[in-house]
């Protein structure tokens, strides 16, 4: 086991968060953050975890919100005219823009 940096006869049983100095039970920082030598070490830390909570919050939004519409439409004019096809393949009902999409795709 690791000797306290600051007391050679004294076990560390932590270490410093930010310096990974070992640390004896009267020398650590106990914080909600974590266990520091000082507080000089506290603020880098603290500092380095608001940065990173800055850097999750400034995240860009994803652009699905953009995007998922305008696939939406997309699949739906497909099934429509997957439909029209099927429709008028069958007999049931020929759909007047139906054969230009047949002429469209090569189908007549
Ligand atoms: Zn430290
Ligand atoms: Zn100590």
């Amino acid at each position: 086991m690791d000797k306290c940096k600051f007391h050679p006869n004294r076990f560390a049983h932590v270490r410093c968060k930010t310096c990974f100095i070992p640390l004896c039970d009267e020398c650590k920082i106990v914080t909600n953050i974590g266990v520091f030598c000082s507080e000089e070490c506290q603020n880098k830390a603290k500092e380095f975890q608001d940065k990173s909570m800055a850097m999750i919050e400034q995240k860009p939004k994803p652009k699905k919100s953009i995007i998922k519409p305008v696939a939406g439409i997309i699949v739906i004019i497909i099934l429509i005219l997957a439909i029209a096809l099927l429709l008028d393949w069958t007999g049931i009902v020929t759909l007047p823009f139906v054969d230009k999409l047949k002429e469209l795709i090569g189908l007549s």
